[in-house]
């Protein structure tokens, strides 16, 4: 009467290697550690520019011109460049502009 669907098999030897040799360009097409808790894998939100965690559940805006992501749904907007392996954290341009500002404003001697 019912018809038996054959469950799924998970195919074994399909999954990617979490330490990728060679160093990696920042796509849509890719996986990625998660900057924020570096435990889970961001990978593409389906139809949009982003990323997200599968772990903290973090979403990312990604530049890939760039190659960064910046955490949109944080209190502290943070982003990171990725550097091939893995990510360094880059600073907002707000900061650097402080910065500017700071260095204007000291008295040089
Ligand atoms: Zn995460």
């Amino acid at each position: 009467m019912t018809k038996q669907v054959p469950e799924r098999k998970a195919k074994s030897g399909v999954l990617r290697s979490p330490e990728a040799s060679e160093n990696t360009q920042l796509s849509y097409q890719g996986t990625y550690t998660c900057p924020v808790c570096r435990h889970g894998q961001i990978t593409e939100l389906t139809l949009m520019d982003a990323f997200a965690c599968s772990f903290c559940r973090h979403i990312f805006t990604a530049n890939l011109e760039n190659q960064t992501v910046q955490v949109v749904d944080s209190s502290q907007p943070m982003s990171w460049r990725w550097m091939g392996r893995s990510w360094q954290v880059a600073y907002r341009d707000e900061l650097n502009l402080t910065l500017v500002i700071w260095l204007v404003e000291s008295p040089l001697r």
